[in-house]
């Protein structure tokens, strides 16, 4: 189960409709308790998609920017415990692409963008990299 705290789930949908037709993403920051099962976010840090070429259907993180960006939590006492992106004019499942890109453990949350107008938002996880993904319950909170 993954809890978004007060405006997180705005703030994810906020940046889904303003990327749109592209996707964008950005990564879930917080605690997590019960061995991982329950993760709480309490902020979202929006990266640049830096795939040019597929930016409507791929998206890629700068690894600068990440790291950059993991410091920056880290200091604050926060983890990353997952990403999130959407999915402009797809329905908010996981492409392969998603999976092989994936991590275990981290999840994954995926807003489906219609014309510009957010549809859907689920999220995902695995926890070992046999297993496929499992959609995770999104609690919002506030
Ligand atoms: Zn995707």
């Amino acid at each position: 189960m993954i809890t978004l705290l007060t405006d997180i789930a705005d703030k994810i949908l906020e940046h889904s409709r303003e990327s749109y037709p592209h996707e964008c993403c950005g990564l879930l920051a917080g605690k997590s308790a019960g061995d991982g099962a329950e993760k709480v976010v309490s902020e979202v840090h929006r990266m640049t998609n830096t795939n040019h070429e597929r930016a409507g259907d791929r998206f890629e993180i700068d690894p600068r920017e990440l790291l950059k960006a993991e410091k920056a939590m880290k200091l604050r006492g926060l983890d990353i415990l997952g990403f999130y992106h959407s999915h402009p004019d797809h329905p908010a499942r996981p492409s392969d692409f998603d999976r092989q890109r994936g991590w275990p453990e981290y999840s994954y949350i995926i807003v489906a963008v219609k014309g510009g107008v957010e549809t859907e938002m689920t999220c995902w996880t695995f926890n070992s990299f046999d297993e496929p993904f499992r959609q995770e319950d999104i609690v919002a909170e506030g």
